[in-house]
This record gives structure tokens, C-alpha cells and sequence, in this order.
């Protein structure tokens, strides 16, 4: 527990309305959106880059656990504070600071919402690709610890590709920037992309120098359905080699069809074992010949039928209905959302894989995601009441994870490591890339104030003597 003595002087240094440590207070910023809770001994909400360095400084000569936190929409367990310490919550740094639609950028605090940006960016006809179904809370500055990624990240990339250039502060709350407003820069070593996905572990972001893109003119929506799932795995293949790069592929299985269904009628047939929403984008004039294209890739690849959406509305109906998946899994139990990726020609072994793994933990197991960058979320239906139940999902999402591994894909796509799949993260990576990992983390953080426990056990990044 922090001393009374610190909580005062975080008290005299912010605003003793920007610190918090009343129980209620400290329960409200005491979990993220995964299953793991734990209490901070005080919240503070800085204002600004020079608060947060007041308030590392004071953590670095105390020794104090910080916590850096968004909108805690993180799947992983990165923003739950399980050393207690100082949950350092970032959302009141909510200003776009420039937007400039000639060099195609854009300057934000940490605290801006992914959504409010997008919105802000639209009005001079630009957009900023990342696009996590978490758009409308996650913050930007969660998007860049995660490097979160999103349905048109197929097309697009990830955050780290759009992230120019980042305002640090450091464990000791020395203030560090990186990279620029240049598309090109190779001046030394690429600290932005080691701050990228470091979720909160390495330094705290409070600003970020993001690129745009201008506005595609139009987008058209096509639904494959498949009466084999494999079939649809394999026509996402078939539409990349046939020379069309989506912006989407997502796959949703008969089980979330019928979840979905379930809550309203989205028009998605209950009997199909999966289908595929397919967008393309780009100029009006070259719309149809790629629609032509993807209909005859998922035909060839065995889909029952196709159909392109008439018009924005039923567009939107069948994106609807890709965004109810989470809450309408949620109505057949407890579930673990999983996130893990494979190299694109393996997705139809993966998605056996889990199918298998499922049958053999005598477990639900509805599989979603984006399927064309390789990502799938598979869920495991479960009662967290009930734990030798839990016990098999424990069992069922590691030979998930080890399954991955196995097909040359990776333990998370797009959600992080943070406390939920540490464990694993040996099985994951090169050894002397680990190594190397771990002395980067005691540089930076030598007495393992910044988010400890996360990614590694906290036995292992341990304080500098
Ligand atoms: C319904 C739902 C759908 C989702 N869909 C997607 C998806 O499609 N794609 C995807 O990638 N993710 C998705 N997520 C996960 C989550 O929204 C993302 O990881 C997001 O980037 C987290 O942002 P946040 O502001 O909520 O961060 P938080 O959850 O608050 O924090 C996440 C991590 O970032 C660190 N952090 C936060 N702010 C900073 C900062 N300023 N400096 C340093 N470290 C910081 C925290 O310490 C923590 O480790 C989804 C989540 C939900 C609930």
C-alpha cells in the first residue's frame, strides 16, 4: 500500500481532484475487459506531458508500481494494476492537437478515442485506417501499446504502420521523442517501433504523430456463404491470388450466425457453417470488376451462394451483424475470447485445429475474426462456475496457442500478451530475442516501475540491484 505521505504529494503536485483513492475509485479502475481484477492503491488522471512526468518521478524515487491506462478495452490484462501502485489513467489527455490534411497527419494525445478521431479526420475527407471493433472506447493511445489492428488491417496494416513519431515519458520521467513527421526516417534506431506494442512496459505515450490516408471514393459488401468452413478459409486465398486486395475478410462460423440470429434477424442463413463478409474499396468506375472477381473466387472455391448488398443499408445490416458476434457469444455463457494468427495458407488447418480441440475438451469453440491477415478469435464457451469445466478451458486454449505456434503463426494477432498469455511467451519467441527483450525492459525500467508483471512474470524483469 502506498504510503499516505506519497498520496499527498501526488495531491499537491496534480490537483487533489486528479488524484483518486477513495475504495470506490480505486474498484472503478480496478479491471480492463478480461476476467482480472485488482485494486490500485491510487488513480491519477494527469492533464498533460508534464504531469506525467511529475508522477513517474515521484513513482521512480519510491519504487512504486505505474500502471498506464486507456479506456481499459484491453483484452489481455494489460491495464490491471496486480502490483497495485498508481493506475496512471490517461483519457483526460483527450485533445487533437493538429490536424494537417497536406502532409497527411495528425498530432493526438494519448487519450483521444480511436472513434473521435475518425470522425474529426473524416470532415477534411481523410481517414486513419486502424480500426478496432472497439473503435468507439478504445483510446489511441491503447492502440499504439497494443498495436491494435482491426477488419481493414488486411488492406492496411496495423498501428505501427501509421505512427510517425511518439512523445515518451520514461521510468524516471525524462521525456523522450521518437521518429518525426516524415513518411521516410531512418536516423538511428527505430524507437517508435520499440515503443509500438510495448504495452505500457517501456514508457508511458502522451502524444502521438499519426498518418492519414484520403477517403476511398466507394465501398461494396459481399456476403459468401459456405456449407463447409474450409471451403470459406480457402476462398480468401482464392481472392487474394485472383489480384484483389480486400479491405475485409471476415469469417463468422455457423455458431456465431446463429448467435447473431438469435438476438435479430440480420438476414445471415442459420444453416450455413460459416460465411464471409467481403469489402472492396476504391474508385466507382473499378468497384464492379473487383466485386466480379471475389464472386468468382468464392465460387470457385466452393460457396453455396454470393451476393453483393444492395446499397449502404443492407451493408450496414451485415456489419451489424459482424459487430453483435461478442455480445450475442456472451448469451450462451461465460466465454474466452482467444486471438491468435497463422500465415494466411494455414487458416484452414488452424481453424480444423480448434475445431478438433474443441470435440476433445468437450467445449463450445464459435471461431470468428479476420481471417485474411490470419487472425482468428476463437471463443470457449464456458461456466466460469463450474471448475472442472474451467480446467478444460485452460487445457483447450493453450493447445489453441501451441497450435498456432505449430503453423508458424503467433500467440495474439492483435490483443497483446500482458497478463493473459505471459506464461507462454517463452514457447513464442527465440530465445536470444526474449534475452534481448528482458535487457530492454531493465534499461528502460531498471527498477520495474512500469507495468510489472506484464508480458514477463515480474520475478523476471525483478528490480536492478
Ligand atoms: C468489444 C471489444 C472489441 C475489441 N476489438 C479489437 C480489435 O478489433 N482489434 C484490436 O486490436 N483490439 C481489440 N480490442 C482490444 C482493445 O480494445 C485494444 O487492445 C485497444 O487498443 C486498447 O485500448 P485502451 O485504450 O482500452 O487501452 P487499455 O485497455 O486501457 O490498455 C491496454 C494496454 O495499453 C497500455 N496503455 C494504455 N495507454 C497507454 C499509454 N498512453 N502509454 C503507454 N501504455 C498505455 C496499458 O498499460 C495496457 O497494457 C477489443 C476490445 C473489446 C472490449
Amino acid at each position: 500500500m502506498i504510503d499516505a505521505r506519497i498520496i499527498k504529494e501526488l495531491k499537491q503536485t496534480l490537483g487533489a481532484e486528479r488524484v483518486l483513492d477513495s475504495p470506490v475509485d480505486r474498484v472503478a479502475y480496478s479491471y480492463d475487459a478480461t476476467w482480472a481484477e485488482a485494486l490500485p492503491d491510487v488513480v491519477v488522471l494527469p492533464l498533460s506531458t508534464a504531469e506525467v512526468s511529475a508522477t513517474l518521478r515521484i513513482a521512480h524515487r519510491e519504487r512504486i508500481a505505474v500502471v498506464p491506462r486507456g479506456a481499459a478495452s484491453g483484452l489481455s490484462g494489460g491495464a490491471v494494476p496486480i502490483m497495485g501502485g498508481i493506475c496512471l489513467c490517461l483519457t483526460r489527455m483527450n485533445r487533437i492537437l493538429e490536424i494537417n490534411p497536406e502532409e497527411l497527419v495528425a498530432v493526438v494525445q494519448p487519450g483521444v478515442v480511436n472513434m473521435d478521431l475518425q470522425q474529426a479526420v473524416g470532415r477534411y475527407g481523410l481517414f486513419f485506417p486502424p480500426d478496432p471493433a472497439s473503435w468507439d472506447m478504445a483510446t489511441l493511445g491503447g492502440n499504439v501499446a497494443e498495436n491494435a489492428g482491426g477488419p481493414r488491417c488486411l488492406k492496411y496494416g496495423v498501428t505501427k504502420d501509421y505512427v510517425l513519431g511518439l512523445e515518451v515519458v520514461l521510468a524516471d520521467g525524462s521525456v523522450m521523442r521518437t521518429g518525426g513527421r516524415t513518411i521516410k526516417n531512418v536516423t538511428g534506431y527505430d524507437l517508435t517501433g520499440l515503443i509500438i506494442g510495448s504495452e505500457g512496459t517501456l514508457g508511458v505515450v502522451t502524444e502521438i504523430t499519426l498518418k492519414l490516408l484520403p477517403k476511398p471514393a466507394a465501398r461494396s459488401t459481399v456476403l459468401a456463404i459456405f456449407d463447409h468452413i474450409e471451403a470459406a478459409c480457402q476462398a480468401v486465398n482464392r481472392v487474394i491470388t485472383s489480384g484483389v486486395l480486400p479491405l475485409t475478410t471476415e469469417l463468422m462460423d455457423g455458431d456465431c450466425i446463429r448467435a447473431v440470429q438469435r438476438q435479430r434477424d440480420y438476414g445471415l442463413p442459420e444453416d450455413a457453417d460459416a460465411v464471409l463478409l467481403i469489402d472492396v474499396e476504391g474508385w466507382p468506375e473499378a468497384l464492379q470488376r473487383e466485386v466480379d472477381l471475389v464472386q468468382a473466387a468464392c465460387e470457385a472455391a466452393g460457396a453455396r451462394a454470393v451476393h453483393c448488398a444492395h446499397g449502404e443499408a443492407e451493408a450496414e445490416r451485415l456489419w451489424a451483424a459482424r459487430r453483435a458476434i461478442s455480445p450475442a457469444l456472451a448469451e450462451l455463457g461465460d466465454k474466452l475470447g482467444e486471438d491468435i494468427a497463422v500465415p494466411r495458407s494455414r487458416i484452414p488447418e488452424m481453424v480444423m485445429r480448434i475445431r478438433a480441440i474443441g470435440r476433445k475438451f468437450d467445449l463450445r469453440t464459435p471461431i470468428f475474426g479476420h481471417i485474411g491477415d490470419g487472425n482468428l478469435h476463437p471463443y470457449l464457451i464456458c461456466d466460469r462456475s463450474d471448475a472442472a469445466m474451467m480446467a478444460r478451458v485452460r487445457q483447450a486454449a493453450e493447445e489453441i496457442f501451441l497450435a498456432a505456434i505449430e503453423l508458424g503463426g503467433t500467440l495474439s494477432g492483435e490483443h497483446g500478451i500482458g497478463l493473459a498469455k505471459r506464461d507462454y511467451l517463452e514457447r513464442a519467441l527465440d530465445p536470444v530475442a526474449r534475452a534481448q527483450m528482458l535487457r530492454l525492459k531493465r534499461l528502460f525500467d531498471p527498477h520495474n516501475i512500469l507495468n510489472p508483471g506484464k508480458l514477463f512474470a515480474e520475478t523476471e524483469t525483478a528490480s536492478a540491484p
